[in-house]
């Protein structure tokens, strides 16, 4: 797959300058390589070139890529839409899922997660823009769910992950970003420990990172266009 280690070394750059920008060591800025819809090829050259973190959206798929990929050296990322008839096969392959909205998901995987597997890696994923057509959890309720969900076995609750509106201009892109983070500080003012906020992809990781980002999602940037 011609260009992804040019690509990934380029958005490494590119990331340690948004850091720098920002004030902040990149030390604390991870990225996930979303890979959805890009074949097995193109994740192990990322993985060859140094890339641990990978973000897939659907189930079916992102299985079959985490059975040919492996699981020894690679950390998945389920980032997508997560129907509670699919919990299990996520609780049983990931290390991580970003799209907790609902207590009834969060039961699931908690009860779902294998005893032998280490915790599985949760972030609650909050509609920051109060779009009708996204999923997500309001604003107003994150805090109860929080705390329950931290409460469940099996499951650590590592923070807030959102997905906002298109907007092109920077101190723009900025708004939702510093809304999450306000957020997860209200959080851990209520005692609660979070220390992830899952926000930024290609188009506005710079806008996420100066609002203290800890993980940016990037696919376009690494991979090139989806089909
Ligand atoms: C596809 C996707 C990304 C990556 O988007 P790019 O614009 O290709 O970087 C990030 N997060 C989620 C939830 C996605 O679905």
């Amino acid at each position: 797959m011609i260009g992804v280690t040019e690509n990934f070394r380029k958005i490494q750059d590119l990331l340690a300058k948004a850091a720098a920008d920002a004030g902040r060591s990149g030390d604390h800025i991870r990225l996930l390589a979303v890979s959805k819809r890009k074949p097995v090829e193109a994740i192990l050259e990322a993985a060859a070139a140094g890339q641990r973190d990978f973000g897939e959206n659907f189930v079916q798929e992102g299985v079959e890529k985490i059975g040919k990929c492996g699981r020894d050296d690679l950390i998945w990322h389920f980032i997508g839409h997560l129907q509670s008839n699919k919990t299990r096969v996520v609780a049983e392959s990931f290390q991580w899922v970003h799209t907790v909205d609902r207590l009834k998901i969060a039961r699931r995987l908690s009860e779902q997660r294998p005893v032998d597997a280490a915790d599985l890696n949760v972030c609650i994923e909050v509609n920051i823009d109060a779009e009708e057509s996204k999923s997500g959890v309001n604003p107003a309720d994150v805090q109860d769910l929080a705390t329950e969900i931290a409460e469940l076995p099996r499951l650590r609750l590592r923070g807030l992950m959102c997905l906002p509106a298109i907007r092109e201009d920077f101190a723009e892109q900025r708004k939702p970003f510093a809304a999450l983070r306000e957020l997860l500080e209200s959080l851990n003012s209520s005692g609660l420990r979070l220390d992830t906020l899952s926000m930024g992809m290609s188009a506005d990781y710079a806008a996420a990172i100066h609002e203290g980002a800890t993980i940016v999602r990037v696919g376009t940037a690494i991979f090139g266009e989806r089909e």
